[in-house]
């Protein structure tokens, strides 16, 4: 199938999937399609604190794109087929794995909170933690023993999801590196794609300033939604300059950029 000659569905003729705090998730145009749509709308702390942020969907579909296109690039598999326009991606159908993988470099939020260790620690080795998705519950810690007794993963996957976890980690650390930014932790989350009898684990959902901590490598001055939780301001002006670095968003809206700025010490 050629994904890349897609048919046009005007939006209100299009079902929607699913809809999310963040996202709305769309019927794509060929089987095994989706397209996913990146609203403004900013929420933390389960949604008990909600604002809408013009330009935010805008931000993070191009960085999410990016970041999905490179891994894409070098062999990390992800849902990520193409960007359609300022808000969409064509993305692969998968089941989605009900988990929040968060991989951690530095300590900061709640790992702080929960170990009482001081914001900015380096971390000792790149720590992976499992959070169960559930808004209900809040998205609770869980341990490998609860993911494979509740059947949400069998261990295999776990050993994948890992895998490609410290895969993504190696990866977006560099990335961000090159362009002075540390990068603190970030979560992801895995999904199973089918492809005639075989399945195996991918990449999905977005990976933006929404879902990592990005820090300025010289002022520490943070880059990522942690200005929302925190009533810091200038979210998106910290996005902007996230692209900006990545070498995206500047004039004359490349696709995919002109590649990493590199910032000199
Ligand atoms: P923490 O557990 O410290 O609150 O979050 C760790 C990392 O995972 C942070 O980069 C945070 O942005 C990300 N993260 C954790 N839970 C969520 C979530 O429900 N949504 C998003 N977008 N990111 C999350």
């Amino acid at each position: 199938m050629d994904f890349h000659k897609t048919r046009y569905i005007p939006m209100s003729r299009r079902r929607r999937i699913y809809e999310g705090k963040a996202k709305v998730l769309y019927e794509g145009p060929e089987p095994g399609t989706l397209i996913q749509h990146f609203k403004d709308d900013a929420t933390a702390f389960n949604a008990k604190k909600h604002e809408v942020i013009e330009g935010k969907g805008v931000l993070n579909n191009r960085i999410s794109e990016y970041v999905f296109q490179n891994l894409n690039d070098i062999g990390v598999p992800t849902h990520f087929i193409r960007r359609l326009n300022m808000r969409e991606q064509l993305i692969r159908e998968v089941e989605i794995i009900p988990l929040e993988i968060v991989v951690r470099n530095v300590a900061a939020g709640s790992l702080s909170t929960r170990l009482g260790i001081e914001e900015g620690t380096q971390l000792p080795r790149s720590i992976i933690e499992f959070y169960y998705k559930n808004d209900q519950l809040g998205d609770p810690m869980v341990s490998e023993e609860h993911i494979t007794a509740f059947a949400w993963a069998n261990p295999q996957e776990i050993d994948d999801i890992m895998a490609l976890a410290i895969r993504v980690n190696d990866f977006l650390s560099g990335l961000f590196l090159g362009v002075g930014i540390r990068l603190v932790d970030f979560k992801m989350e895995c999904g199973r794609l089918w492809e005639n009898d075989m399945m195996r684990i991918v990449v999905a959902d977005e990976i933006s300033p929404d879902s990592c901590r990005l820090w300025d490598i010289k002022s520490n001055e943070k880059l990522d939604k942690d200005r929302f939780r925190r009533d810091l301001g200038g979210l998106l002006e910290a996005y902007t300059e996230v692209a900006k670095r990545l070498g995206i968003m500047n004039e004359g809206e490349p696709p995919r950029g002109a590649g990493p700025v590199l910032v000199k010490g």
